[in-house]
């Protein structure tokens, strides 16, 4: 079967592929940009590394304890879009990445980045996702763990990371 012939391609009730343009949400302005709120100190976060370039913080819902996003401070919607931000956030990963492996002591380590809708990005201001794993919960089949974090944890893992200051 042809790509165009599966039924499983097109958008339901409209007979017709689903496009770019049907997934892709309209672009979000700095004003109006969760991260740029949270770089400029607007909205609060659980912060464990600054630097001239980047901003590292706690995910809300973190999918593993420790699970980390890093972020440009200039918005850019993606990894892929604009002038790449990763140059210039790359130091930060790898500091971050060494932070929670120092403080944290997992078994595994997951650094990714979605770019556009179709990869799974919900927020549009470039991030990438450092991600302690753990050997009770193993490989992709396990590493998006859906729900918030339990009361208490994204304060008790920034102690253990930050030891009490970012
Ligand atoms: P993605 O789905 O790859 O775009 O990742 C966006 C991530 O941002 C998700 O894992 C969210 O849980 C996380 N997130 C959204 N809002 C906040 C926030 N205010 N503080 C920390 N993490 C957030
Ligand atoms: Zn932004």
């Amino acid at each position: 079967m042809s790509p165009d012939k599966n039924p499983d391609k097109k958008k339901k009730g409209k007979g017709r592929k689903a496009t770019l343009a049907d997934l892709e949400p309209a672009p979000v302005s700095p004003e109006d940009c969760v991260f740029c709120r949270i770089v400029a100190g607007e909205l609060p976060s659980w912060q464990v590394y600054a630097d001239e370039h980047a901003v590292a913080f706690l995910d809300i819902n973190a999918w593993h304890r420790g699970h980390t996003l890093v972020v440009p401070r200039r918005h850019e919607s993606d990894l892929v879009s604009g002038a790449s931000a990763l140059p210039e956030i790359a130091p930060a990963i790898d500091a971050v990445a060494h932070l929670l492996k120092a403080r944290l002591a997992p078994d595994g380590m997951n650094v990714l980045s979605s770019a556009g809708v179709a990869a799974g990005q919900t927020v549009f201001h470039t991030h990438v996702h450092v991600i302690p794993r753990y050997a009770d919960e193993p490989g992709f089949a396990h590493l998006v763990n859906p729900g918030e974090a339990p009361d208490g944890e994204l304060e008790s893992v920034w102690q253990q990371i930050s030891a009490g200051g970012a």
